[in-house]
């Protein structure tokens, strides 16, 4: 949008109290209890999304909007930097864009979209849950299940903010999107599907492709649960699948085997030491100078072995690894190898090594918290809570470096607040929830503009 158009809308805005927001958000809970549940209550491990796709998409019906499907397409995504290489295949998945439109003949207002994620990570032992992670529940204040912070709740407050200014009897005044993405949570390749899509030129575009172009939008909003702050900045992860072998044998004869477990130790201990180093003052980026331990390497999966009394054959390992922003994947990547090679010559040259790629190759990004999109969600956080909203430097990665590193629109993350994601008995907090509704309702009138239904 020109900014003259955008300086209509502004103009053009009734005064809508924020407390006017804020009860219309409040009055909107159960129906955000409602629509989170259903959320949670449908399964969507990274790989098997489509029960929650299925639900978003009626949701998203039920507010009068039209969700277009974009295919989940590694090929047509293949070449681009961000791509990773898929852990689970494309297997007819789609993403969800629905897009609010102004009525014919409004003054353009300023426009913004909302991305999230609807595919959730394993749950580990559901016996360990209090209560199923898939069967969704109120107490105290907090809705549990798997992937009710991280991030359908986030989502919700998107659709309430919407809802909201519908039952006050108004409607934005530019085009606002909600974008639901799958294989956020090891690739991020359903966004990076998304903006390619939207950034599509030329013959072969669909009709709503060529409707929805992402330059028509003036900002981003991912909202992910990050206790309503701004995301100032995110590492980069890399994923790794590294394969020991050793030597099996019988345990009556184990010092003529060669042990790939306890070598996968070794190697451990030495990214370990490449963790502290990396994690040193001197190293940082200054994006990441009061962080704790920007820099974690986690092992996350280990596997091998047959048997109690053989020296086991093979050990793999699955490795996330962060790093800086302003590095170059390609090269971390060459780096962490070199040491996994040394580490496990060091153990003892006859150990194999096989290193796969399956995973997240995402570089990280500093965002542009000064641009005037961001500016005005800053202000309408205030607005809301009376302070100024705190700043995070994420020692994850989220989709918001599709747009910070392919287009020029403003982006940031902005969610509520959750506890025990990726663990156990995970909630997201309804209070908080309400907070970020009520913050992107404050932001849809002031950043976009509106005009009555
Ligand atoms: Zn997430």
């Amino acid at each position: 949008m020109t900014s003259a158009a955008a300086a209509t809308a502004a103009t053009a805005a009734p005064a809508i109290t924020t407390q006017a927001l804020a009860d219309a958000v409040a009055a909107l809970q159960p129906w955000m209890v409602d629509t989170l549940s259903a959320l949670v209550a449908a399964p969507s491990l990274s790989g098997a999304e489509q029960a929650a796709v299925d639900v978003f998409e009626q949701q998203l019906r039920d507010l009068g909007l039209a969700p277009e499907r974009i295919a989940q397409d590694s090929a047509a995504i293949a070449g681009s930097p961000l791509f990773s290489c898929p852990c689970t295949p494309d297997n007819g998945r789609h993403n969800l864009l629905a897009r609010h439109l102004p009525p014919e003949g409004t003054a353009g207002g300023r426009s913004v979209l909302f991305n999230g994620h609807l595919d959730v990570v394993p749950t580990g032992p559901e016996a360990l849950w209090s209560h199923p992670p898939f069967a969704p529940r109120v107490a105290d204040g907090w809705l549990y299940g798997r992937g009710a912070g991280d991030m359908k709740g986030g989502l919700v407050c998107a659709l309430a903010a919407y809802k909201a200014l519908q039952t006050l009897g108004w409607q934005p005044a530019g085009i606002v999107g909600f974008n639901a993405v799958v294989d956020e949570e090891n690739t991020g390749n359903g966004t990076l599907a998304v903006v390619n899509e939207l950034q599509a030129r030329g013959p072969g575009l669909t009709r709503a492709m060529a409707q929805a172009r992402l330059t028509d939008f003036d900002a981003v909003i991912i909202p992910e649960p990050f206790a309503e702050t701004l995301m100032s900045a995110q590492v980069g992860v890399l994923w790794l699948t590294v394969t020991l072998t050793g030597r099996p044998a019988h345990v009556g004869y184990m010092r003529s085997g060669l042990n790939p477990i306890e070598a996968a130790h070794a190697v451990l201990a030495d990214l370990r030491q490449l963790q502290a180093d990396w994690n040193a003052p001197e190293r940082r980026h200054p994006a990441f100078a009061d962080v704790g331990q920007p820099i974690n390497i986690n092992l996350g999966r280990l596997e091998g072995g047959e048997w109690h009394s053989s020296v086991p054959c093979t050990a793999t390992m699955g490795l996330r690894v962060g790093f800086y922003p302003d590095e170059d994947p390609d090269i971390v990547r060459t780096a962490v190898e070199a040491r996994i090679h040394a580490a496990a010559a060091a153990v003892n040259a006859d150990l194999r090594v096989a290193i796969s790629h399956e995973g997240f190759k995402a570089p990280g990004c500093v965002y542009d918290l000064d641009a005037p999109a961001m500016r005005a969600l800053a202000d309408a956080h205030q607005a809301v809570n009376g302070r100024a909203p705190d700043r995070f430097a994420s020692t994850a990665t989220t989709d918001g470096r599709h747009f910070r590193l392919l287009t020029d629109i403003p982006v940031t993350n902005y969610g509520p607040e959750a506890r025990h994601i990726h663990g156990l008995d995970e909630c997201v907090s309804l209070a908080s929830m309400q907070r970020v509704a009520t913050v992107m309702a404050r932001y849809l009138v002031d950043w976009c503009g509106v005009v009555a239904r």
